[in-house]
């Protein structure tokens, strides 16, 4: 019999008589899910955590179909090949995006355990109007040949679906070579499907290495967060790989002061580590899921700093072409002379200290 992860792959609820054996489906959601020709679909299990009578329920936003999506002023065209620099001059295959040196994005699947619907990878994962090739082996084979190349993101679509066959042979293949430093795993399924974290997983990937990996994943809003997600972070910890958390900023979903504070302090609870929070990115059809730029930073400010514990506290970063832009609160030095520095904490009290000639 196939492993529950798998079953819960094939019975993933996109149909309208699915989605409503979970919940009240509302009118806005049944058009959207009747007109849009986009994909869209959740695991049973995350389906489990929606609010059955809200339609305002963050679950659900983050993986119904919404008319909004087919609202676009503000978004940007051809938004992917612009953020992941595939029209430049470099000659890479289509499954490497490059921004930085020492460090590439290795796109190896393009299914989801939940097709996000704030998804800046919407082109690519969602509406499938972009296609790249995914073939693993030439990626694998141009990362050998970069030796400038020390530290491998995997993302996707969601590379731990890949089976524990393919993805033993994907990490144990960047093991072997020299120049690979550290790897990273980009994936929902800790969150959406923690039921893949199984022994056999743990095989392919864990285990005490000279090249260490991370799973950084995605958790935007508390309720996310149940006892089997902590559970599965634990099995992935107990057998040396670090988690990480990569929230988006999601307008009425996550960027309220008490929200924000909660998320990251279950996060740690729950023994993810917040990395990174990004602003929602520019991509076609999600303006409905965006703040202003500022928000993040003020939030940081105003729900983590001095608030929470630093170990709570992630870099509020917005993803460009260029790389990551950090875009963090600054009003701590209030005054600076030749003497002293007078800096200011969160509750906007002041103290000073002595400067030092260069
Ligand atoms: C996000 C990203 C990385 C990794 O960035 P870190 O700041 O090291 O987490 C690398 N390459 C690309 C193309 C990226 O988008
Ligand atoms: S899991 Fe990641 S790649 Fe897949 S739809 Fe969500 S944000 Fe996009």
């Amino acid at each position: 019999m196939s492993e529950e992860w798998v079953r819960q792959m094939q019975n993933q609820v996109n149909t309208l008589e699915g989605l409503e054996e979970y919940i009240n489906v509302s009118d806005d959601e049944k058009r959207a899910i009747e007109k849009l020709k986009t994909k869209w679909g959740v695991s049973p299990y995350f389906a489990s955590l929606m609010d059955k009578d809200d339609p305002g329920c963050p679950i659900r936003k983050q993986v119904i179909p919404s008319m909004q999506e087919q609202v676009n002023e503000f978004g940007m065209d051809n938004y992917l090949v612009w953020k992941e620099n595939r029209a430049t001059e470099e000659v890479r295959p289509d499954s490497i995006a490059r921004q930085y040196h020492d460090r590439i994005a290795f796109t190896v699947v393009q299914t989801c355990g939940i097709y996000c619907r704030h998804c800046f990878r919407k082109e690519l994962v969602v509406d499938q109007d972009l296609k790249l090739r995914m073939d693993i082996d030439e990626g694998l084979s141009w990362i050998a040949e970069h030796t400038e190349i020390r530290d491998v993101l995997i993302t996707g679509g969601d590379p731990l679906l890949l089976s524990d066959e393919k993805l033993e042979h994907l990490i144990t293949t960047l093991r072997e070579i020299p120049h690979v430093e550290m790897i990273r795993i980009g994936s929902r399924l800790p969150i959406v499907l923690p039921h893949r974290i199984t022994d056999g997983l743990k095989k392919a990937i864990g285990g005490f290495h000279k090249v260490p990996v991370w799973i950084n994943t995605q958790c935007n809003y508390p309720k996310e967060i149940t006892d089997r997600t902590e559970r599965a972070v634990y099995e992935l910890m107990s057998c040396g790989i670090n988690v990480g958390n990569q929230a988006v900023l999601l307008k009425g979903i996550n960027d309220d002061v008490d929200t924000f504070r909660e998320l990251h302090q279950k996060l740690l609870r729950t023994r993810i580590r917040p990395y990174y929070v990004f602003y929602c990115e520019p991509a076609p059809g999600i303006d409905h899921f965006r703040t202003p730029v500022e928000k993040g930073a003020e939030l940081i400010r105003d729900a983590l700093r001095g608030h929470t514990t630093g170990l709570a506290q992630p870099m509020y970063v917005l993803a460009t072409n260029i790389g990551k832009i950090p875009l963090m609160p600054d009003y701590y030095i209030v005054d600076k002379n030749e003497n002293e520095y007078v800096l200011r904490n969160h509750k906007g009290e002041t103290t000073k200290i002595p400067n030092i000639p260069e």
